[in-house]
């Protein structure tokens, strides 16, 4: 057996009992480092872009990574490095880009509530699009960019208004959702900006949703975006990238996620004999099974009928099981043959009810073991917050059988370092 027939990542394997990231076993990163603490293979970052790489190849477009997947400096310096641009979301992911290493012209900008200072910003570093998402925001971009003597490039993100059968929560493509433009709205928004002096269009760009698992919805968006590319053509509005957004799932627990490279061919396919550019904007599927989140047994907490695994990482470091219910497979960092299985709860240290890791997972561990969340690699880290006063977990860096802190974790008189202990009025 393959340790990803064993595991959902794949550079994860148990060796001698414990379990190895690469060919780091995790009791050395949680010596050196303690825990909570997120841990990411490069090895498995690397094989996710090569998937990408080998079905969007460069002739034939541009892979922009979504930062906020995760955001860490070091896999933003990693992704700038293997080639990608990249798809931020507001002005402080841009400037994490440009601190790491990107450039400013592979960056496009998407988000439904750009500020005048994150449009300006944009405009002065020269990134390659702004994903405009309304009429109001077009006009803003444009009389921002002639203020300043320069050319905005702007690309629509439409709304193909597809079901991605996803969760709610993570559906962005549908016609009530708050993403993006109708179609109709982009066709009136790109013949002013083709009569407006500071704007030049780029293109077309669509985001339907996130952690797809089947590549109908995908491919449906894809055909919609033809038509309307080809419409937008017999007026004479020439487009140069097509953008098809992100979206595209991993394996958390049991699907069977779609197989990357054969998806882009057949997105190419969709487009073929069209002059045009292809981008796509994967975040999860490159980063998500490349990272785990560290976690130390506080106590095993038996109630009658009920075992709570009580650790020391929680809802405010890893959101998504809260969030939407998501499902991260737990499992012991070291086999533990002598130790009762129990079915029970992995619950964090915050006062929330919500505050779950797992539900209902059978465990051999004891108070001080070690567990590991698998596929934190995505929207872990960037979506943690310091809710109850907690520090934000460590993160490292496994590559082969070295490790590098890439942050550390945040000293706890820094959370309240800005505040003011003003005293009540007299
Ligand atoms: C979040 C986001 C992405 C990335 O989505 P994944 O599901 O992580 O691949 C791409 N494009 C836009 C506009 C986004 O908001």
């Amino acid at each position: 057996m393959t340790p990803s027939d064993l595991f959902p990542m794949p550079t994860l394997s148990r060796r001698n009992g414990t379990l190895t990231l690469e060919t780091t076993p995790l009791t050395a990163i949680a010596e050196s480092y303690g825990t909570p603490c997120y841990v990411y293979s490069e090895a498995a970052i690397r094989a996710a872009w090569a998937a990408y790489r080998e079905g969007l190849p460069p002739e034939a477009g541009t892979i922009h990574y979504a930062v906020k997947a995760n955001s860490n400096l070091s896999i933003l310096r990693l992704f700038a490095e293997l080639g990608a641009g990249f798809d931020i979301v507001s002005g402080g992911e841009l400037e994490r880009v440009v601190a790491a290493g990107g450039k400013p012209e592979t960056v496009v900008f998407s988000g439904v509530g750009k500020a005048v200072w994150e449009i300006e910003r944009a405009l002065e570093l020269g990134i390659g699009a702004f994903h405009v998402e309304s009429l109001p925001e077009l006009e803003r971009i444009a009389t921002i960019a002639q203020a300043h003597g320069v050319t905005a490039p702007i690309s629509f993100r439409v709304n193909p208004d597809v079901d991605p059968k996803t969760h709610p929560y993570i559906a962005t493509g549908l016609a009530r959702s708050k993403f993006g433009v109708t179609l109709d709205e982009a066709r009136i928004g790109y013949r002013q900006a083709m009569d407006h002096p500071a704007l030049s269009v780029v293109g077309v760009a669509c985001h339907i949703g996130s952690q797809l698992i089947d590549d109908a919805p995908l491919i449906e968006a894809a055909e919609r975006i033809r038509r309307f590319v080809e419409e937008l053509a017999d007026e004479g509005i020439r487009l140069t990238t097509i953008d098809l957004g992100g979206g595209i799932g991993i394996r958390y627990r049991d699907e069977s996620p779609l197989d990357v490279a054969q998806t882009l061919r057949r997105l190419r396919a969709v487009f073929a004999g069209r002059p045009e550019r292809l981008a796509v904007e994967p975040g999860r599927s490159l980063v998500g099974a490349a990272g785990l989140l560290l976690t130390r047994v506080e106590y095993v907490k038996i109630r009658d009928d009920h075992t709570f695994f009580v650790v020391d990482a929680a809802m405010n470091d890893l959101m998504r099981p809260a969030l939407y219910e998501a499902w991260h497979e737990i499992v012991p960092v070291v086999d533990r043959p002598e130790c009762l299985p129990r079915t029970g709860d992995v619950v964090g240290p915050v006062c929330e009810t919500g505050d779950f890791l797992g539900l209902g997972r059978t465990l051999a561990v004891a108070a001080g073991d070690l567990l590991a969340v698998l596929c934190a690699g995505a929207y872990g880290m960037t979506m943690s917050s310091n809710y109850n006063t907690r520090p934000r977990a460590a993160e490292v860096l496994v590559r082969d059988s070295s490790h590098q802190l890439i942050r550390p974790r945040e000293k706890r008189e820094q959370l309240w370092a800005d505040e003011f202990a003003l005293l009540p009025n007299a």
